[in-house]
Formats: structure tokens, C-alpha cells, sequence
């Protein structure tokens, strides 16, 4: 039996009562809490692992909920651009020239920028090698729903992409049996739908059918861009919210990304429906989809949490950042200071991405039977000092600097700001070689935006 014991921290459990235990403990026994607040001292075997985590605050581990994994080498290629040359001109040939071992570091790259944010679970929103995704999550030790990228239909696609639904249908099937459940746990497998655009109905309706049968959440991109419920209108009859309603797809194992675009009663059609959603402020902003309505979603009472999404539309994977921009953004549209406020960014970070993730009793906050994922942040630093107001603090000053120790599963994967799980200086190098060998084969070239001059 493995133990650890972090003590005198400001432990943030966000259960129910989103109790704080000031000056608090925390043990964790393998994989598990065993204990939280006061600890009894008897129950600490001689051979546990002590933290003194005076000074510092002890959270769950964060959840992204949109996360692009093999996008990750192509942070920078697609910087100032519209959505359609974003997409077709640079995001797509870059991640079409991709294989098993680039996608590997991709992801790897991805997972290990996420740890050093504070975050211990993530939802993927599908790429091309999902075996190579799992690898990846199985080596970091972090937790995640992978899934595929699906498509069916659609113009621009590189053509290796285009299958049949049932061809989509089935190689997932496949990647469930052989994935789900696997690494500790750690790794579900869910069905992805990429988007409206390259989803037919067919696909959409089997994928639903399946999900439900085997148990597991769908991931799809939904109403992201004004021209998405144009197009569905004039090809489909109406919107993609209600469209889907029609074909039976919303249910509580439905993520849905971004939501820029919805009305009263299609917010309304998710409560009903308890359709999760995750919320990505710096992608709808960078890649200007729009602002998502948010407070109008919370104050309904929909699960709503954040994702980062990839890397060429945030341009970080960076959680902590993402908590300062879902509440800046909604004051500054609604001109209303109290909206998002900063204790509930910390639950869409938290409990509201365990709903999101279908994880609800297993992750999302510090309570005695559920998993040990969380994180110790040091607010000892001058950018976050003083600490007036600690969760206000950690929503608005604090960075991923700040996060000195990632925990998942009961074990370290960071520790005092060091990776332990992998060479980090080795994956550096990794995702400089590979991704210039990407660039050059997908043949993208970006413009100076300054007069550059070679000095030899
Ligand atoms: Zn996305």
C-alpha cells in the first residue's frame, strides 16, 4: 500500500457544501482519497510520503474539455487568419501529413503542457491516430476520453480522411474494445462527431445509438460559426440544435464544443435534454466564432465547463489562463462585474468538468473515495501576492506557474514545477524536429511579418 499525506494546505475540496479546509490535510492511499480536512494520525503507515504544504492551496486537478491533441505541433501556423483558410489551407494539411509517430509526440507535447497547467483530465475532440493519443495518455499518467475524428461527408477534406459511416462506425467500435477502460482506468474511449458539416445523418443517428449502448459520451463541435446554422438550415431544414433534436441525438452523453450560436429554446432544449457543454473563450475569440451565451447557459443550470481547444486557435493549452478569460470575456460583453464570477469559473474548471467528462463520482473534487487527481499551487510568487482573496486570486492572478504539483491517479506526474514522468528536455527537441518536418511536407509557408535578414 502506497501513501501520501499533504498537510497545513488551504485544501479547495469543491464537494457539495464547496467547503475549503483552512490549514487542512489531505491522504491519499494508491490511487484513492482516503482522508480530508483532519486527518486521523494513526491511520499514516511509517513508509507514507509527507508533504508540508504550508503557505500553499491544494485543488482538485483541472479538466479541459476540448482538447485537439495532434493540433499541438501546429501551435503558430494558422495565427491572423479567417476560419476557412485556418481550417483548409494550413490546420488540415498539417494534421493530413501526420503518422502514427508525429502524432505521438503530438500528443505526448500536448499532455505534458496540460500537466504543467494544472490539468489531470482531458476530453478529446478526435484525431486521426487515436492509438498513438493513447500511448501518449498511458506514458504522461494523465486521465482522458479520447475519441476519433469522423467524417463522412463534406467539401475541402483531405480525401484519406472520407469513409463511410458505417466505416467510421465500426473502426470505433474497434478502438473501444481494445482502449476503453485501459492505463488504470485512465482512458475512456467516446464516439466522436467532428462537425454538422462532415457528419451525415445517418452518422450521426448510429453513432448515437451506439454511444448510448455501450455507455459512453459523444464529442462533437456544435454551432461554432453563424454560417454552420445557414448551412444546415438550407441543406437540413434547421439548425443544428434543432436538427439534432430531430434525429434524437441530444442527451446527457452529448459534449457539446463551443455553442456560440444558440437560442432561447435551444439553451432551453439542453437543459431539457442535459446536453453538456464546453466553453473555449480564447479559441471563440482568436478564430472569431463569437461569444458564446454563457451566463444566460449557467444561470439555466447547464453543466457548463472549459476547454482550450488546440493549439493553432488559443495558441495555449494553458487551463489557468482559459479560467481568467471565461470570466473576463462575459463581464466585458454583458458589462456586468458580478457575472462568472470567479467562484464559479473554478467549478466549470472543477465539478462541472467531471459532469462534462461523465466522471462526476470519480473526479472533479477532493472527497474521501474519489480518485487523487489534484494539484498543489504556490501562490508565493510576485505576481500572485498578496492573498486577500485566495479563489478569486487563483482565477485572476495566478498563472500555470503557478502550479508547483500535479497529482493523478495518487501519482505524481509533476513535482515542484519538474516533469517526472518523461525527459522533458527530450520531448522539446522532439517537437522542434518533427514539427518543421511536418510544415515542410504539408508544404506550408508563412510570411515574415517583419523584413527578415539571414546574418551569415
Ligand atoms: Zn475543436
Amino acid at each position: 500500500m502506497k501513501q501520501i499525506l499533504i498537510k497545513n494546505a488551504y485544501v479547495v475540496s469543491m464537494n457539495e457544501k464547496r467547503e475549503i479546509y483552512n490549514n487542512g490535510s489531505i491522504l491519499i492511499e494508491n490511487d484513492l482519497i482516503k482522508a480530508i480536512g483532519k486527518v486521523d494520525e494513526k491511520s499514516i503507515i511509517d513508509t507514507a510520503e509527507i508533504i508540508d504544504a504550508k503557505g500553499k492551496i491544494v485543488l482538485p486537478g483541472l479538466i479541459n474539455t476540448h482538447v485537439h491533441l495532434s493540433q499541438q505541433l501546429g501551435r503558430g501556423i494558422a495565427d491572423d487568419v479567417d476560419l476557412l483558410t485556418w481550417l483548409r489551407e494550413r490546420v488540415w494539411p498539417y494534421e493530413s501529413n501526420f503518422d502514427y509517430e508525429s502524432s505521438l509526440i503530438s500528443s505526448t507535447a500536448c499532455c505534458v503542457e496540460m500537466i504543467k497547467s494544472g490539468v489531470t483530465t482531458f476530453l478529446e475532440a478526435g484525431g486521426q491516430y487515436v492509438e498513438a493519443m493513447a500511448e501518449a495518455v498511458k506514458n504522461t499518467g494523465i486521465r482522458a476520453a479520447l475519441s476519433k475524428s469522423v467524417m463522412d461527408e463534406g467539401i475541402g477534406l483531405p480525401t484519406n480522411w472520407i469513409k463511410t459511416a458505417d466505416e467510421e462506425i465500426q473502426v470505433q467500435k474497434e478502438l473501444f474494445d481494445k482502449y476503453n477502460n485501459t492505463a488504470d482506468g485512465r482512458i475512456k474511449i467516446w464516439f466522436g462527431l467532428r462537425t454538422i458539416f462532415n457528419n451525415s445523418d445517418d452518422l450521426i443517428i448510429k453513432t448515437k445509438k451506439i454511444a448510448d449502448e455501450l455507455n459512453t459520451g459523444i464529442h462533437m463541435h456544435i454551432a461554432e460559426i453563424a454560417a454552420e446554422n445557414d448551412y444546415v438550415k438550407t441543406n437540413r431544414g434547421n439548425s443544428t440544435v434543432e436538427h439534432l433534436h430531430k434525429l434524437g441525438a441530444l442527451g446527457p452523453n452529448l459534449l457539446a464544443v463551443h455553442t456560440v450560436w444558440l437560442t432561447d429554446r435551444e439553451i432551453d432544449l439542453f437543459r431539457l435534454y442535459d446536453v453538456k457543454v464546453s466553453h473555449n473563450p480564447a479559441a471563440a475569440m482568436k478564430v472569431v466564432l463569437g461569444f458564446a451565451r454563457i451566463p444566460e447557459m449557467l444561470e439555466k443550470g447547464l453543466s457548463v465547463s472549459i476547454g482550450t481547444d488546440g493549439a493553432p486557435s488559443n495558441n495555449r493549452m494553458d487551463m489557468m489562463r482559459e479560467m481568467y478569460l471565461t470570466s473576463l470575456i462575459h463581464k466585458g460583453r454583458t458589462l456586468n462585474p458580478k457575472v462568472v464570477p470567479a467562484e464559479q469559473v473554478l467549478e466549470m474548471a472543477t465539478i462541472n468538468g467531471a459532469k462534462c467528462a461523465l466522471l462526476e463520482r470519480e473526479i472533479g473534487s477532493l472527497e474521501v473515495g474519489k480518485k487523487a487527481d489534484l494539484i498543489i499551487l504556490n501562490p508565493n510568487t510576485i505576481h500572485s501576492l498578496p492573498l486577500h482573496d485566495p479563489i478569486a486570486n487563483i482565477v485572476y492572478t495566478m498563472s500555470s506557474e503557478n502550479v508547483e504539483s500535479t497529482m493523478c491517479n495518487g501519482k505524481w506526474l509533476m513535482k515542484n514545477r519538474e516533469i517526472l514522468v518523461l525527459n522533458e528536455s527530450n520531448l522539446i527537441e522532439q517537437v522542434k524536429i518533427k514539427s518543421e518536418e511536418i510544415k515542410t511536407k504539408a508544404k506550408i509557408v508563412l510570411p515574415n511579418r517583419f523584413p527578415v535578414i539571414d546574418i551569415i
